[in-house]
């Protein structure tokens, strides 16, 4: 599945740049929660390239993931686009001729899933309920259990 992340740096040793253009199934993520959060593919564009002595490799990422209304637990859609995903990496560092990037890039796109999402692009409709049931939730003032003491 990750055959495609890599890279073969003697390729690139004459300043050629090598295009990047992949869709990863969202399985990538290797997020285990199914019911929690859906993934659709991952598009991948960009490019890798060599400034002696470094490795650049610099990419566009898309992709939809549905996270749970943190009120309500609708599953909302989040679109996750990030276009400056970028990693450097001395070509010293890199063992073998083949530098393989798919577990740099996959912390990085599970760093980009935001920990709160709201549904209805931020209006849950349940946030009233909750406010009230918040309100409800504190102890009216006569109620107080030592005010007889
Ligand atoms: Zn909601």
């Amino acid at each position: 599945m990750t055959e495609n992340l890599k890279i073969f740096t003697d390729r690139l040793k004459e300043g050629e740049e090598e295009l990047i253009e992949l869709t990863l199934p969202g399985a990538f993520l290797g997020i285990e929660e199914e019911d929690l959060l859906t993934l659709n593919p991952i598009v991948i564009q960009g490019k890798a390239y060599c400034v002696d002595p470094i490795l650049m490799i610099s990419l566009q990422v898309s992709t939809q993931v549905s996270i749970p209304c943190s009120i309500c637990n609708q599953l909302t859609p989040v679109n996750l686009d990030h276009s400056d995903i970028s990693f450097s990496i001395p070509l010293e560092d890199i063992s073998s001729t083949i530098f393989d990037y798919s577990e740099m890039l996959r912390e990085e796109l599970v760093m980009m899933i935001p920990q709160f999402v709201e549904c209805s692009s931020g209006n849950c409709p349940h946030r009233a309920v909750l406010n009230q049931y918040v309100k409800k939730d504190l102890p009216p003032p006569d109620n107080f259990p030592f005010a007889e003491l």
